[in-house]
């Protein structure tokens, strides 16, 4: 049997994590109150399904039968066995999400009014009931508007904001968080101990890491690892078995590229694919690796500080930006390509192509005596975010305007910036604004160029209060210098 579901908590006692909601219940169990329609929200594997079941349990176990309260499920009960084992004819479950959830739904609203077989309550628990369709939901609500008394309804969700208001506004909501790092450290510790398997601390801890946050995938992963038959779980054994990149790795790869060192960039994706690395996985590290700079420069605790530091002083905060979501694009698209490292060296090129133009760029200004007009069009703006950061120290105000500017090349030598508002293009337009700009872009790139504004309503605002948190200063005094 999986271990996610031969560990699956029996009782509230053993349930870890969501304190908030294992003490909210109990303690209206335990009082007599119960609601006929519950929503649980949450993210996968935060436990949901689980805490649904106990509920079903907590209402039905017969220890409570004979009282006008519940409580905590014993798990020894005929109807406690049976709910746990998914086979007692009063807890019935959906899955919205399968193409039969929608009829189930009809039919079990058909068969509502029938009194339980035996116990309690019938309870229902439908998962994933954002998917319902609206003819499903229609009848759903029909029923929770006037619920039989014998009837409680548990709906669990991951996307609550998909739950029409009139079946929220008829539930008592809950909402469960991603599983605590600790929490899910105890949880790998605690089943691999019981079920005799040796395990590293270290591996554990990066276990739990690589579960974000989900209880489900914490034991599958060690499910998977114990199938190996390793004698002893170490980090080397993880990153083999589940094709990871070493930590070293990642780090070494952006800062090469940070370097413009293009050779010694592509050689670590060649010999990560010939250990045959999971390169889709490794475009994920190298974003929370990218998250963790980004975390850095506003002052978050984050794991492997020296290394995430050292980055951090390479890359530029847009910068980290624009890779997140270039590589989070090339990790969707890598099983596209028959070659895995395609489209990774196809970044390195271009991102070193654009490092070996701005290293020849000198530290005074060069403007150059004959210009020569800007004669590439867009992948010129891959330096938009480096003539930002250099605005920056010079003048905070129309660096901040700047970051809400998006930049596009008009014609040779021509470069628009569209802005949101009347106020910021005038800004930029002044003279000693307008000059500052094209000459840092002239620095950078080498060439002239002549800037414009245009003001575009439909651009979306960037809000003030994140590139302050970005910068980390104070923000009344961001606005007064602006306005
Ligand atoms: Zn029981």
């Amino acid at each position: 049997m999986a271990l996610y579901r031969k560990w699956r908590p029996q009782k509230f006692s053993n349930l870890i994590g969501q304190e908030h909601i294992k003490r909210t219940l109990l303690s209206s169990l335990k009082s007599g109150k119960i609601s006929h329609a519950y929503l649980f929200a949450g993210p996968k594997g935060s436990g949901k399904t689980t805490t649904a079941r106990l509920l079903a349990k907590a209402v039905n176990c017969e220890v409570y039968a004979k009282r006008k309260t519940f409580g905590e499920p014993d798990d020894k009960c005929l109807n406690c066995k049976e709910i746990a084992q998914g086979r007692n004819l009063d807890v019935v479950e959906i899955d919205a999400a399968s193409h039969t959830g929608v009829d189930n739904v009809r039919q079990l609203i058909d068969t509502i009014g029938f009194a339980p077989t035996k116990s309690r309550f019938k309870v229902y628990i439908i998962d994933e009931v954002h998917m319902l369709s609206k003819g499903a939901f229609n009848a759903l609500l029909k029923t929770l508007e006037e619920p039989p008394l014998h009837v409680i309804f548990i709906m669990a969700t991951t996307e609550p904001q998909k739950v029409p208001v009139t079946i929220l506004s008829r539930s008592q909501r809950f909402d469960f968080h991603l599983a605590q790092r600790q929490d899910l450290v105890s949880l790998i510790s605690q089943v691999a101990r019981s079920e005799k398997i040796k395990i590293d601390k270290d591996a554990v801890e990066f276990l739990a890491t690589l579960s974000e946050g989900s209880f489900r995938d914490a034991l599958s992963l060690l499910d998977q690892l114990q199938s190996f038959a390793y004698s002893q779980i170490t980090l080397k054994t993880i990153r083999d078995v589940l094709g990871l990149a070493q930590t070293e790795s990642i780090f070494q790869f952006l800062e090469h590229i940070c370097k413009g060192e293009k050779e010694k960039a592509l050689k670590i994706l060649t010999d990560l694919y010939q250990q045959g690395v999971n390169f889709s996985r490794f475009c994920e590290m190298l974003v929370k690796v990218l998250r963790d700079v980004l975390l850095f420069g506003a002052n978050a605790e984050v794991e492997e500080k020296e290394r995430i530091s050292k980055l951090s002083q390479m890359l530029t905060t847009s910068q980290a930006i624009l890779w997140i979501g270039q590589f989070m694009e090339i990790s969707r698209q890598i099983g596209l390509w028959a070659l895995p490292t395609l489209p990774l060296e196809i970044f390195v090129l271009e991102q070193t192509q654009n490092q070996a133009v701005l290293s020849q760029e000198k530290e005074e200004a060069v403007i150059k005596e004959n210009p020569t007009p800007i004669k590439e069009s867009l992948p010129e703006m891959k330096y938009w975010p480096k003539v930002i950061e250099k605005i920056k120290p010079q003048n905070h105000s129309l660096w901040m305007i700047l970051q809400q500017a998006q930049p596009t090349i008009q014609e040779e030598g021509k470069l628009a910036l569209k802005v949101k508002f009347k106020l910021y293009a005038e800004q930029i337009m002044q003279t000693k604004n307008k000059r500052l700009i094209e000459d840092i872009i002239a620095q950078i790139l080498g060439q002239n160029c002549i800037l414009s504004c245009v003001v575009d309503d439909n651009l979306p605002q960037i809000r003030i209060e994140e590139a302050v948190i970005i910068d980390g200063e104070n923000l009344q005094d961001q606005i007064d210098t602006i306005f």
